[in-house]
């Protein structure tokens, strides 16, 4: 890097007669190691309306299914999963499923978001065929499921290609993939978190067959492993070239990137590092935020940025709208995996996310999976009637 670059002139560079330029990853590192926050957010901020011009946030009204526990990966960080033949293991049936989708639609809701172990006992048509008794029984209701490691485990179960397996779930019906398993893709931190777990090429590679397929993809990161900054852009950076791969092969690429700290609780992983001070593990908001506006200046391919509110909080996730976020996430109705590892909220109502959404100054949208706006009825508090203008 040319040392003379400082963050400020980075910083005045980055948008140019209203375009984002795309930065390098020297670029980057000294935005993340010595700008200020309030410029980067300030950037941020411009930077959101260039890719969603207008005064408004966005929220999806949705419900995760975990629809199995049984996993062979023992990820550190996971309190969720129980290998097979445990006592607490679960699979759940097409209509069990089915159930909780249709408590879904009675509250408005347009997608499933469904992930679940990498359960060696279950066959391919397990899965074709709960995706083609949610189609039927949900026609309106998109199906994002199974993870890259579980469509790794499907193939590795069956024998196939993860391309073949995805086709399959395509043509049963799957809408897209949930973006979970990224967690950090650099094989170093992902050999220390999670040995058993796929490297970071093979993620990419089944997201970018399923972007090949035209199948919905969101990208996410999970810090605070003890890795360093220069870890976190270099898994921006990949996810970045492969969106930038996808969208000149004219597939539709990540709708969005979010951010969210490892959670320490009721895990191998917080128990081995708990008061050895050995290294910073997890993230509190000021670091959260500074991963939230530095993704949102490194990703000039990406739409959408995300707040995380289950790990952080309503309050602090409307900071991170402040920052350079443009959607608050999901209802989510029912969370499982994270919320084992030590998040003290899993659920929010859509007034909730609207209210919040207004206090900070923006319009309430209701949204869909692929970010299209749908109609959005307005809850009743007084203070959304009348959002204050967007701040520049
Ligand atoms: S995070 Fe997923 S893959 Fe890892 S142990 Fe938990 S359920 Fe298994």
């Amino acid at each position: 890097m040319n040392n003379l670059v400082s963050w400020r002139e980075i910083l005045d560079t980055i948008v140019v007669n209203g375009e984002h330029r795309e930065i390098s990853v020297e670029e980057c590192l000294e935005l993340y190691l010595n700008a200020p926050q309030p410029a980067l957010s300030k950037i941020a901020r411009e930077i959101r309306q260039i890719h969603n011009p207008g005064n408004y946030a966005t929220y999806l009204v949705d419900r995760n299914v975990n629809y199995t526990n049984i996993c062979t990966i023992n990820c550190h960080f996971c309190s969720f999963y129980r290998p097979p033949n445990h006592r607490e293991t679960y699979t759940q049936t097409n209509e069990q499923i089915s159930a909780r989708i249709r408590e879904l639609e009675e509250i408005g809701g347009s997608r499933v978001l469904m992930q679940g172990g990498v359960n060696p006992d279950l066959p391919l048509s397990y899965y074709t065929d709960l995706i083609k008794y949610l189609r039927e029984n949900h026609p309106l209701i998109d199906l994002d499921c199974f993870s890259p490691i579980e469509i790794e485990g499907i193939a590795e179960v069956t024998g196939m290609k993860t391309s073949e397996v995805l086709l399959e779930l395509k043509k049963a019906g799957l809408h897209g993939l949930p973006g979970g398993g990224a967690e950090m893709l650099v094989d170093e931190v992902r050999l220390d978190i999670s040995p058993r777990k796929g490297s970071a090429d093979n993620w990419l590679k089944v997201m970018g067959e399923a972007q090949n397929l035209g199948l919905t993809t969101s990208a996410t990161c999970v810090f605070g492993f003890g890795e360093n900054p220069i870890h976190r852009i270099e898994h921006m950076k990949r996810i970045r070239d492969l969106q930038d791969y996808s969208l000149n092969n004219n597939d539709i690429g990540f709708t969005s990137f979010i951010s969210w700290p490892v959670q320490l609780e009721n895990n191998s992983f917080g128990r081995r590092n708990r008061g050895k001070n050995r290294r910073e593990l997890g993230a509190g908001p000021i670091e959260y935020l500074r991963q939230v506006t530095i993704s949102r200046i490194f990703m000039n391919n990406i739409p959408h940025i995300q707040a995380s509110w289950p790990t952080m909080g309503i309050d602090v996730a409307q900071i991170a709208l402040e920052s350079g976020a443009d959607d608050i996430g999901s209802t989510m109705m029912e969370e499982n995996v994270v919320s084992a590892s030590g998040t003290t909220k899993v659920l929010a109502s859509e007034s909730e996310l609207q209210r919040a959404i207004s206090r900070c100054g923006f319009i309430p949208v209701k949204r869909d999976s692929d970010y299209n706006h749908l109609e959005t009825s307005l809850c009743e508090y007084e203070e959304m009637l009348t959002p204050v203008p967007i701040k520049s």
